[in-house]
């Protein structure tokens, strides 16, 4: 596929990253930071996927070039699906990966390890400027360990332990390489891509 795609985000390893899940030849992405007077569109939307198509249109808007955004929320059933939509701001506005996860371990605290399932969901949007959509979602399923353990990820990588195998290992022990075959983002875009492929 021959074509230039924006990618809505201003973390540089994104970009990267979301070319090599995509695995789609001749595609080129950029990352909206390069225009100058890109900024991130506040997330207002009640939903992951409303939040990754506020940043896609934005971005699209201002490029004039087709739009790829993405949004990730981690649902735990003990906390009715929260932190969901606040996931990145779970312990306030400018809490730091730290703040989040030890808010998420103080509200499980008492809950037993069985009652602790949880799945991170990844919502992606590519639009164009003509107004067409593409939407793919990526879930993964797993629990809430009780302590942090593992040096690797980020966010909420050291207390997620996804359902696989039957060793219980959080994201954080698992090196990129094995996180990225089964992790949320990796399914929703690689959803994504089989779309844009057509
Ligand atoms: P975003 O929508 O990709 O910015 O993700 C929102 C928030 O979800 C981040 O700030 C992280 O706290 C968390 N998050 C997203 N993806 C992951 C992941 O792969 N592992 C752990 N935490 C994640």
């Amino acid at each position: 596929m021959d074509a230039t795609f924006v990618v809505a985000t201003f973390n540089p390893h994104k970009a990267s990253e979301l070319h090599a899940l995509l695995g789609l030849p001749g595609l080129v992405l950029r990352a909206v930071s390069e225009w100058p007077g890109a900024t991130a569109p506040e997330e207002t939307g009640d939903t992951l996927l409303a939040n990754a198509r506020l940043k896609a249109q934005a971005a699209c808007a201002l490029t004039g070039l087709p739009a790829i955004a993405d949004d990730t929320g981690l649902e735990v059933d003990a906390l009715g699906g929260a932190p969901g939509v606040y996931t990145a701001r779970y312990a306030g506005e400018h809490a730091t990966y730290a703040d989040n996860v030890a808010k998420l371990l103080r509200e499980l605290s008492g809950v037993a390890p069985e009652q602790r399932p949880a799945r991170f969901r990844t919502a992606c949007v590519a639009v164009w400027p003509d107004g067409r959509e593409s939407v793919a979602e990526g879930v993964v399923e797993g629990t809430i360990v009780t302590a942090p353990r593992g040096t690797n990820g980020f966010g909420y990588d050291p207390v997620f332990a996804p359902a696989v195998g039957t060793a219980e290992r959080t994201f954080a022990e698992m090196l990129d390489t094995e996180k990225n075959t089964l992790s949320h983002r990796a399914r929703a875009v690689h959803a994504l891509a089989a779309q844009l492929r057509g």
